[in-house]
């Protein structure tokens, strides 16, 4: 083997462990549900429904207006679209108080990137938002993954408990919490911004999906000026291929972020198609109640059906494994019948995104028909044991019970 050989060799057997990576960063895992092609795709809580044609129209004759200025920089501050949003949330906010990036994802990594970093936690209530942790990772921030009770549920007493014993500089709340669905009482969210020494991030990604009467952290942020609700346009406004979420908060806080945003962190190009859409914010989230009744609909017959589910005021469901089987299995067993969810690592439960009525018939004749499957399985197996017991030896295998 000659050296070009070798270091071909070389260059090929070269990995990720050979990189010198920040350790906090070893052996951990991209965050993303797999990209796979399925029939019916309900594993990333997206909405189901493209943009209406007046969308479409509205939002190709903004991005054409901007077309000829891209040779310069965009807005750098965003203010119109912060206005836009800040007139969207109401509660008195105007754009001092609203600030925009690309997805809840980046505004959350640019409060850790403020209110975070080395020597400084943040705390979560698992199960919740799996970027959260991440997102500690990578601005360095410690993590501390918090206990919610068995039915998922927080109370304030606990919250607060949690809260006080590891003093983190940032507590994330996420209501509707995702994976869960469940939207946190008020009471909560109020006890740990008197009890958090830091920033209390109010996760509210789903919040237009809540059921009625389901209050917003936005109506604390007056009283509570270390309080932040993060919110997108990814889920309701159907405008996750759009990049942009956004918080609401004191103008401090929007100040804080200015010192770690990147300059013109959002394009032109997103500013102006984001616009239009909120312009026309009414059709975008007419979809919005045609959801939740999917939702509520998916809740209705999995119950009547025997199958546990959280209660939910977000666009999807999880839902424990009938049987108490493993959550792997049906995930899979569910994709080669053409329909796709989430595995979100709790083990006995997955997560569904409630669509279309179409998606949602065939979510429901995938789940039903496997339990049924299941069921008869089980039933064939009690049976083989019976008759053992009996004596009466039944040599056929009770195949099927995977
Ligand atoms: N928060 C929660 C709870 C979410 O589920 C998601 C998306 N899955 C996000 C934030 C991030 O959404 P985006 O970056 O698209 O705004």
């Amino acid at each position: 083997m000659n050296g070009a050989e070798q270091s071909l060799d070389d260059q090929r057997s070269f990995g990720l462990a050979d990189l010198p990576l920040r350790e906090a960063l070893r052996g951990r895992s991209p965050y993303g549900a797999p990209q796979l092609s399925a029939a019916v795709r309900l594993n990333v809580n997206e909405n189901s429904y493209p943009l209406p044609d007046v969308v479409v129209d509205a939002v190709a004759k903004s991005v054409t207006g901007v077309l000829r200025e891209l040779n310069r920089y965009p807005d750098r501050d965003a203010i119109g679209l912060r206005e836009d949003l800040a007139a969207y949330l109401g509660h008195g906010l105007d754009a001092s108080g609203v600030w925009a990036a690309n997805g809840s994802n980046e505004v959350q990594q640019q409060l850790l990137q403020a209110f975070g970093g080395p020597e400084r936690t943040a705390l979560g209530f698992t199960p919740a938002y799996s970027m959260h942790p991440l997102l500690a990772a990578g601005t360095a921030t410690g993590w501390v993954g918090a206990r919610r009770d068995a039915g998922f549920g927080l109370s304030a007493h606990d919250a607060v408990a949690q809260v006080r014993e590891h003093q983190p500089a940032v507590v994330f709340l996420c209501s509707p919490n995702n994976p869960t669905g469940t939207a946190l009482p008020l009471e909560v969210v109020e006890a740990v911004a008197e009890a958090a020494p830091g920033i209390v991030v109010v996760d509210e990604a789903y919040a237009e999906f809540a059921r009625a009467g389901t209050p917003s952290a936005l109506t604390l942020l007056p009283r509570y000026p270390r309080l932040v609700v993060t919110r997108t346009m990814s889920k309701a406004f159907a405008f996750a291929g759009g990049r942009v979420g956004y918080l609401a908060a004191h103008p401090a806080v929007v100040d804080a972020i200015q010192l770690v945003r990147l300059p013109y962190h959002l394009s032109a190009l997103t500013q102006a198609a984001a616009r239009a859409a909120l312009a026309h914010a009414p059709a975008l989230l007419a979809t919005v109640e045609a959801v939740k009744g999917q939702r509520d609909r998916i809740v209705g017959e999995l119950r009547s059906a025997g199958i546990v589910t959280a209660d939910s005021d977000a666009n999807f469901v999880l839902f424990a494994v009938p049987g108490g089987g493993d959550q792997a299995a049906l995930w899979r067993r569910l994709l080669d019948r053409g329909v796709l969810v989430r595995d979100v690592g709790l083990p006995g439960w997955l997560r569904v995104t409630a669509g279309t009525p179409e998606e949602t018939t065939a979510f429901l004749d995938a789940v039903l028909a496997e339990t049924a499957e299941t069921a008869e399985a089980a039933e064939a197996a009690e049976t083989a044991g019976a008759d053992r017991v009996n004596g009466s030896a039944n040599t056929t295998s009770p195949g099927g019970v995977s």
